[in-house]
């Protein structure tokens, strides 16, 4: 074999120098310097030639960038730098006496940097001569992981130096708000917040995966060897950096991206500051990314020598952190819920706080993918937050519990029935169809409010009636003795007439109904409707395609995937769900759709489609005002767009109300909307 030629050699190193220039450029400046067709070519050409002369590959080559598909296990290394939390002020008081302490302390006159406290993901960037060697998480602040391959795919990382130097770099890396949801969403939302989606992607075991998301950096702090001062003269001419100024000047000329918006204030007073903060309050949700609050620090870096360390902190920096929706509070104890469908969610039993304008004792923490970002242990002081309607969520761990208990883990069985978990995707699921835990979801679920709607028969009454051994299956709701319950402690006669009531009652609902409350997965309210609009309106019918395995005549309906129909139809075959539909029919209930114009409704609103939002007096749940719509021949959706021409617009109607507007379409109020039921024609 020959070598490769010194053309080759030249041929990659002026390669490697334009894509160096050109990221530099188009992640830290943010002004391309050439075309992504350009930069293309240079960029497979280099892969192309690294490939045929593996000898000639770099760690800092750009193209280390893309990631690799081998799985690394972030095995936990040590720090080489103090990597310290830093004390917090939450008034500009203690601000302004912090500051009075420190300029006491230190004796002499100070200078002070303000900088935004970005709520990301902290690391520190290892660079040995000048080569980008190693990232590690901040982790305890002495050990953290190792996540070099994934840190090299985010373009705003150096992989190396302007000048072959030796230094450790802190950055805190985050994810752009506006990348946030848009993930989030193909993530299945498992993430609170932009924070603990780049904390995620992070802890991702192949590169390849993290290269997609597109992480971002600042780099805030630069550690050198004292000993190197020379080392730097000899290599620029510049001496050691003497402030946090100087410091954030070299960090960018070696090729790092800080963050413009940093100040320096000679004579901070409190004035200046009280401003500063106010103006980066208001600014706060027109940034790019979260940020949590302010860091002061000490701008001159001898004094901050002098001033030291306490246990925890540095006392030469402190945050001024912003208020939020959060509160403080322990983790008691986590157990782990078994869903109707066997899916198993530990939930997180916390010491009740208020948060969000109410008071929060459970929060879900969605699966063990989920605990371990968090890195959370039973006895942890942590932050729950509450935004808006959003479900409360843990975001991070304040600090540790003292016991040493380890990251909780998931249990290897089912804590209901003793089977064996299974994962499956990123959830454990109970296989076991019996499990009484599923058992007693599915029949809640049928019940439930949203589904048949059973007056006098909740959660508690359920759970009674299976104690007692009365039902065991959905089917048993319409078989089950209700008189044997008269000597039971709640149960008068006028309970049990209300509950027998109310299931008779239940019996009579529509196919519409019935078919989503088999909760079945995939087998919803949207696709039952898109069944019988395709025609396919009654159970046989769909019993039949399952049969047949053919999962055609349910992709042929535009709406319903390979993945969907698949799912449904082994779910439609299996004996548990053959026999629940055959009892049920026995039971009464309907199981084909009536056809709509046989109900003499007037089709008055055919041709139109509503979208119905906030709560109403007269149809509770809201689904009933859309399926008054959908029995006069209209369409019910579940968001507004340009093909919505009415909104029935309830008590505390948001987004979709305004939304509406904008667009200039019909707001109907609930009052008119009864009018033009009971008219049965529009005014
Ligand atoms: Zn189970």
């Amino acid at each position: 074999m020959n070598g490769p030629s010194t053309e080759i050699i030249n041929e990659i190193r002026t390669l490697r120098a334009n894509l160096r220039r050109w990221q530099h450029s188009y992640y830290i400046e943010g002004t391309p310097e050439v075309s992504d067709l350009e930069f293309d070519r240079h960029f497979d050409r280099l892969l192309q030639l690294e490939e045929q002369y593996p000898s000639l590959k770099t760690e800092d080559s750009p193209t280390m960038r893309v990631g690799s598909d081998l799985s690394s296990d972030l095995p936990e290394v040590p720090h080489g730098i103090p990597v310290l939390s830093l004390d917090k002020a939450y008034s500009l008081e203690e601000v302004h006496s912090w500051i009075e302490k420190t300029i006491r302390n230190a004796g002499m006159d100070l200078s002070f940097g303000v900088e935004e406290k970005i709520d990301g993901v902290s690391v520190v960037l290892y660079y040995e001569e000048g080569v980008l060697k190693r990232g590690v998480t901040r982790g305890n602040g002495y050990v953290g992981n190792d996540v070099t391959a994934n840190i090299r795919t985010i373009g705003s990382v150096p992989l190396s130096l302007s000048l072959p130097m030796t230094i450790a770099v802190r950055g805190e890396i985050f994810l752009p708000k506006g990348k946030f949801e848009e993930l989030n969403r193909a993530l299945d939302s498992l993430y609170a917040n932009p924070r603990n989606l780049a904390a995620g992607t992070l802890r991702r075991v192949k590169s390849r995966d993290v290269a997609k998301v597109p992480l971002d950096i600042f780099s805030y702090e630069g550690f050198l060897d004292a000993g190197r001062g020379e080392n730097l003269r000899a290599l620029s001419g510049r001496g050691m950096p003497e402030s946090q100024r100087e410091m954030m000047d070299l960090l960018r000329d070696l090729g790092f991206k800080t963050n413009p918006r940093t100040l320096f204030f000679d004579n901070v007073s409190i004035q200046d500051l009280e401003s500063y903060i106010r103006t980066s309050t208001e600014e706060r949700a027109g940034l790019g990314y979260e940020i949590d609050g302010l860091v002061l620090k000490v701008n001159e870096l001898k004094p901050r020598e002098a001033l030291g360390y306490t246990g925890h902190h540095p006392r030469w920096a402190l945050a001024y952190k912003f208020e939020s929706p959060e509160a403080a509070s322990t983790v008691e104890q986590i157990d782990v819920q078994v869903g109707r469908t066997g899916r198993i969610t530990p939930v997180a039993r916390i010491r009740p706080v208020r948060v969000g304008g109410s008071t929060v004792s459970n929060v879900t923490l969605h699966n063990q993918d989920y605990v371990d970002i968090l890195e959370l242990a039973v006895g942890d002081k942590v932050a729950v937050s509450k935004r808006g309607d959003v479900i409360p969520a843990v975001e991070r761990v304040l600090e540790k519990n003292e016991e040493g208990a380890p990251v909780w883990r998931m249990p290897g069985v089912c804590p209901a029935c003793g089977t064996a978990l299974r994962l499956v995707g990123a959830h454990h699921f109970c296989p076991n169809r019996l499990c009484p835990e599923q058992v007693k979801g599915r029949i809640r679920f049928f019940a439930a409010k949203d589904q048949m709607d059973i007056d006098s028969l909740g959660p508690e009454t359920i759970d009674v009636l299976i104690g007692k051994g009365l039902v065991s299956s959905v089917a048993d709701i319409y078989s089950f003795d209700a008189e044997v319950l008269g000597s039971e402690p709640g149960f008068g006669q006028k309970k049990i007439a209300l509950m027998k009531k109310g299931i008779e009652e239940s019996a009579g609902r529509p196919y519409e109904r019935v078919l989503p409350s088999l909760g079945i997965p995939d087998l919803g309210q949207k696709m039952t409707e898109l069944l019988i609009d395709a025609g396919i309106d009654n159970v046989d019918q769909l019993l039949d395609i399952a049969s047949r395995h053919d999962t055609g005549a349910l992709t042929a309906i535009h709406g319903i995937g390979e993945k969907t129909a698949e799912s449904v139809i082994a779910e439609l075959n299996t004996p548990e769900v053959r026999t629940l539909i055959r009892r049920l029919k026995e039971a009464g209930l309907s199981f084909s759709a009536r056809p709509r114009q046989e109900e003499g409704i007037p089709q008055i609103f055919k041709g139109t489609v509503w979208c119905v939002t906030g709560s109403f007096q007269s149809f509770n749940p809201r689904s009933k005002a859309m399926d008054e719509v959908k029995k006069r021949g209209g369409k019910a959706v579940s968001a507004v767009s340009g093909n919505t021409t009415h909104l029935l617009a309830g008590e505390g109607a948001g987004t979709k109300l305004s939304r509406a507007q904008q667009l200039g379409i019909p707001v109907i109020t609930e009052e008119k909307f009864k009018d033009i039921l009971a008219q049965g024609a529009w005014s």
